[in-house]
């Protein structure tokens, strides 16, 4: 797994640098917590769940599958979370599915089942270079613990503050330019 930090900062950034009307404050929220939420599968390992099995960790909650169903829950609530349909889908299909395509770049682990319920294989990109993040917590504050915050702020922090500065450009450069002429 990569951080809990780090799943939601990719919904946080991007959400920020689109406009309000958009993604607004609660969609924002829904997002981050849609981008965490997949690793609520490390529960299994309090339970005699079969490893590779589709409710293990990086199993079904890693998929297209569940990216799409938190989607539609997303615009089924999209009155409540003050967006429309479609951008409530949208926003939080691509959220959590933000979270497996980080995982899939980490250099350990188990494979992610991205491609359920077309595909049940587990899956990585080939090139790999996020390290892997410690399950324990306690393990987590530690010398590696460190090392891989490090490792996440350049591969994932710095790509998405250059993504989120890009949008946020371009969506100024569209926006009209203030009416400064006196009537
Ligand atoms: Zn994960």
């Amino acid at each position: 797994m990569t951080t809990v930090f780090t799943h939601a900062l990719v919904p946080l950034a991007l959400g920020a640098a689109l406009d309000r009307r958009m993604v607004s404050g609660r969609l924002l929220v829904a997002g981050a917590v849609c981008g965490v939420l997949p690793d609520a599968d490390v529960l299994s390992l309090q339970f005699a769940v079969a490893r590779g099995s589709l409710l293990s960790h990086r199993g079904f909650t890693h998929s297209l599958g569940f990216a799409c169903l938190l989607g539609v829950l997303a615009a089924v609530l999209a009155p409540q979370l003050r967006a429309r349909r479609g951008a409530a889908f949208g926003f939080v299909f691509l959220s959590t599915l933000s979270h497996p395509l980080l995982d899939m770049l980490t250099n350990g682990g188990s494979g992610v089942a991205l491609g359920f319920p077309f595909s049940s294989e587990r899956v990585f990109f080939s090139w790999r270079p996020i390290l892997v993040a410690p399950i324990s917590a306690a393990r987590f504050f530690s010398e590696r613990g460190w090392r891989v915050l490090q490792s996440e702020l350049v591969w994932v922090g710095l790509p998405l503050a250059g993504l989120a500065l890009l949008i946020w450009l371009w969506r100024r450069g569209r926006s009209p330019a203030p009416d400064t002429s006196i009537s």
